[in-house]
């Protein structure tokens, strides 16, 4: 077994470190706090914006991708190397993700031509897309959607509520999943419609996060008018759409949360020292735990990507989201635990570390629910790799 990668790869990642050297912004440099939050009120900094539209342009955006798309038709393997190269320095590729990392893959597959040509645009971040899944009633059970359009000869009509919707307030285009046949199956009802968000009859209400930022919202539609043609796919084929995201960068995609796991162990390590928390067994041996965690996800990762490298499926991968997002919360709580009696303080004159452990636990909070919660999670574990019946 060879244990390296090939002399390709290395000159691959040789010409990506010298690029991320030269050009990587200062922002950036200084690194986000642990959840990959940035300082200041912007939803998406300026600066992040421009370093998107670089990496685009130096074909460093979606590497998979040819160059008309922010890519260099790169391997799978070279993938890895980027987004493990990437979650090591913790650079950034986007304030934005729904536009490149699940709008792009969609209209390239789905979309007809038109479509298609608003791709490259997703992907530089020019065009912000957020995503208009979720309802009150519609979130694990997203088959169970109701905003409604109705199809009145060259338009839709379109009523209805979404909520949690990422970016809404500074999008201007909204990825939209709709029911168009309120008769049919719940599954077989739902069609996608690009909306634009400066439409008539529009509203958008911000919702505010525990840690005060507010980057997603609760969007209202009221007979708001769309045209035919901005239909994604076929009418009431939106179901197979749901599942859209970028195939060659799925085997790869645990690498930012196990990455960031890693460094979070790294910090409790520094704060334990700090703090002369590093002479106490208890802290130790969760700290090690985490450690050993830590390690065996990595190694997890790799065995899957091996799997999806020759071919077959990963089935462990399903399990990365789950056990990353739940290692994350649980350190950061550890870590507050080390900081003492302050550690549960927000206000930077008092809480230890300013706030940066209380604060990354609230934010580790929403990585368990976004993208499929932990319990749906391990629903998808029982059934889909241990081969359990379902519940
Ligand atoms: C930071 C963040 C960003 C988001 N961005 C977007 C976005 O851009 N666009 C968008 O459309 N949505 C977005 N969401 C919404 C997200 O997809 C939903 O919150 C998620 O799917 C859960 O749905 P829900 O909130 O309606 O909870 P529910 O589905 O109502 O679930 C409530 C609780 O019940 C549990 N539960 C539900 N069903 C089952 C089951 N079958 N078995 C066991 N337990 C179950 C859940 O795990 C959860 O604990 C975002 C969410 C967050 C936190």
């Amino acid at each position: 077994m060879r244990l390296a990668w090939g002399p390709q790869d290395e000159a691959f990642r040789a010409e990506l470190v010298a690029f991320l050297d030269e050009h990587t912004p200062p922002e950036a440099r200084a690194g986000a706090d642990f959840m990959g939050e940035y300082s200041g009120d912007e939803i998406v900094p300026q600066w992040l914006r421009d370093w998107q539209a670089t990496l685009f342009d130096h074909g460093w955006m979606i590497p998979g991708y040819p160059p008309e798309l922010g890519g260099r038709n790169c391997t799978p393997v070279q993938t890895l190397i980027y987004l493990e190269t990437m979650a090591e320095r913790r650079v950034p590729r986007s304030g934005h993700f729904p536009g490149y990392a699940i709008v792009t893959p969609s209209l390239l597959e789905y979309g007809d031509d038109a479509q298609r040509a608003l791709a490259p645009a997703a992907a530089r971040g020019d065009t912000v897309w957020c995503i208009g899944m979720s309802e009150p009633d519609a979130g694990s059970d997203l088959a169970g959607l109701k905003t409604r359009a109705e199809l009145r000869g060259d338009h839709f009509v379109v009523n209805g509520q979404k909520v949690w919707t990422s970016y809404a307030q500074i999008a201007d285009k909204c990825f939209c999943y709709v029911r168009t046949d309120p008769a049919a199956p719940k599954h077989k009802g739902i069609s996608v419609l690009i909306i634009d968000m400066d439409s008539p009859g529009i509203e958008v209400r911000p919702l505010t996060h525990i840690t005060r930022k507010a980057d997603f919202a609760e969007v209202f539609f009221t007979d708001v008018v769309v045209p035919r043609e901005n239909l994604v796919g076929p009418l009431n084929g939106g179901w197979a759409i749901t599942q859209g995201s970028l195939a060659h960068e799925r085997a790869g995609l645990w690498v930012e949360g196990v990455a960031r796991f890693e460094q979070t162990v790294g910090a409790l390590v520094e704060l334990a020292r700090r703090t002369g928390r590093d002479r106490d067994p208890v802290a130790r041996r969760r700290i090690a735990a985490a450690y050993e965690l830590a390690t065996s996800l990595r190694a997890l990762g790799y065995k899957g990507f091996a799997s999806y490298a020759q071919g077959s499926s990963a089935p462990e991968h399903s399990y990365m989201k789950l056990a990353t997002s739940e290692a994350g919360k649980a350190a950061f709580e550890l870590g507050m635990e080390l900081c003492g009696a302050y550690g549960a303080v927000t206000d930077p004159d008092r809480g230890q570390e300013a706030g940066r452990w209380v604060t990354s636990f609230f934010v580790s909070f929403a990585n368990t629910i976004a993208g499929g919660s932990s319990e749906i999670q391990r629903n998808i574990v029982a059934q889909r790799v241990l081969g359990l019946p379902r519940g």
